[in-house]
């Protein structure tokens, strides 16, 4: 797509450290990296987010994730690793071409702050409300 920086770097136009890639997906190391190993998967084909991305794709997507976590994991040894997918500039996506954050986190690493948030119990009767809401609109 005409101005997406992800496209120019699937195309070449923008360079990018790859870690791997295959007929579907691109994956590269994120340049403003969280901890060391931070990559982004994307698709080849430009889709904005959840709604527009094809099943092929995040299922590609998904693949590949298994393949990187494995030699992130060979490489690091983390104790974990954070996958994170941002949908919207509302909740903080930046570039808007869909992409898959593997965040991984060191033994001797500092908190990954976007994972540990505060448990507070919900109301039962909404919580059921919504999801049945949910489960009835799919
Ligand atoms: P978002 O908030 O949209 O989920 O995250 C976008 C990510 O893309 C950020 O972590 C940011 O560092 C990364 N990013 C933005 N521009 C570039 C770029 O030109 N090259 C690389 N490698 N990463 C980028
Ligand atoms: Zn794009």
């Amino acid at each position: 797509m005409e101005g997406c920086i992800f496209c120019k770097i699937i195309k070449g136009e923008i360079p990018s450290f790859k870690v791997y890639e295959d007929e579907m997906v691109y994956a590269f190391a994120d340049i403003n990296p969280i901890t060391d190993g931070h990559t982004l998967i994307i698709p080849k084909t430009h889709a904005e987010n959840l709604w527009e991305i094809s099943e092929n794709n995040i299922a590609a997507i998904h693949r590949a994730s298994i393949k990187i976590a494995q030699a992130i994991r060979a490489v690091l040894g983390p104790v974990g690793i954070a996958a994170l997918q941002l949908n919207g500039k509302a909740v903080n996506q930046v570039v808007m071409h869909y992409h898959l954050h593997l965040i991984p986190k060191a033994a001797d690493g500092s908190k990954l702050k976007m994972t540990e948030w505060e448990l507070v119990p919900g109301d039962m009767d909404k919580i059921k409300d919504i999801g049945e809401q949910i489960a009835a609109a799919i």
